[in-house]
């Protein structure tokens, strides 16, 4: 229990920092230690799991009546002036999003709408934030990895590292 929460209801708990920590199954396991069986969802063994701007949303639309205009963006990387993370209005240009966010200190090597892993590459920043823009990643080339993929050889060494198992 954490001072935030005291008298609300809510338990607070701090779950290890490893990938990928944001999957519902895995985010279940640690929390509950309950195993999500394969080919089922969640909500069948009575669990729902929100992140926690879709609970605020939920509670802005609920009690405040106002539906989702903005979001928490996530501003990283190397090449960024000032990370962090910035309420932005939908509908708002990535290109402005950056200026008010006082842009690069070093033009990026690689620009990404989402994380590192499974972000997609910003070839242009005259796209909207919408609802799914959870942030924008700057790289610098230092930051990037060049080697090259090969073909799988078959060792198995990904199922023991899967966290699907
Ligand atoms: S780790 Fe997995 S993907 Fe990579 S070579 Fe081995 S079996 Fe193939």
């Amino acid at each position: 229990m954490t001072e935030a929460s005291r008298g609300t209801g809510v338990t607070v708990k701090a779950v290890p920092s490893g990938y990928p920590m944001g999957s519902e199954k895995q985010l279940i396991q640690q929390l509950t230690g309950i195993e999500i069986p394969a080919h089922s969802r969640a909500a069948d063994s009575g669990i729902l799991v929100h992140n926690v701007a879709t609970a605020y949303a939920v509670a802005m639309a609920i009690y405040q009546d106002q539906p989702l205009i903005s979001r928490i963006v996530t501003l990283s990387g190397g090449a960024v002036t000032h990370p962090g993370n910035w309420e932005v209005p939908l509908g708002t240009l990535a290109s402005e999003f950056l200026n008010r966010a006082s842009g690069f200190d070093t033009k990026p090597a690689r620009l990404l709408m989402g994380g590192p892993m499974m972000g997609i590459e910003l070839l242009d920043l005259h796209v909207p934030i919408i609802k799914g823009s959870s942030g924008i990643l700057a790289l610098t080339e230092q930051e990037i990895s060049h080697k090259q993929s090969s073909p799988c050889v078959r060792c198995s060494r990904c199922v023991r590292a899967c966290p699907m198992g």
